[in-house]
């Protein structure tokens, strides 16, 4: 069934709370790398502390937030969606994701059909080549 326009308010509503809430989560982190960072280099060059803010993400990509990094990236992409008016729909079969599984997943982008299908072809992290 197609998202009523309440729903999909409600949706909107969860993306951007989540989206505000991640921010700020990332925030926290790229100042505790930079109170860290200057930590480290306390007594070496005093420009050290200059480092962009793009290079401090580019660390924590690597770092435990890598997975924030992904779900924010996810929901700017559900908010485009949105925007136009392609929410909801299932990028791989076009029918319609759920009200159910999009509470659960907002950013999803596949029905659960069309998601285990492409697991299965592509693999997960739980996957293994053994
Ligand atoms: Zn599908």
């Amino acid at each position: 069934m197609a998202l009523t326009q309440q729903q999909t308010q409600k949706l909107h509503t969860t993306i951007e709370q989540r989206h505000q809430a991640l921010l700020s989560e990332l925030r926290e982190d790229v100042e505790r790398v930079r109170r860290d960072r200057h930590e480290e280099l306390a007594g070496a060059s005093p420009d050290a502390g200059d480092e962009s803010v793009a290079t401090l993400i580019a660390d924590l990509d690597h770092a435990d937030v890598g997975r924030d990094l992904n779900e924010l990236r996810e929901l700017e992409a559900a908010r485009t969606r949105l925007a136009d008016g392609r929410y909801g729909v299932c990028d791989d079969c076009g029918g319609d994701i759920g009200y159910e599984r999009l509470k659960a997943n907002p950013a999803a982008v596949r029905c659960i059909a069309c998601q285990t299908r492409h697991e299965k072809t592509y693999g997960t992290t739980s996957g293994s080549s053994l």
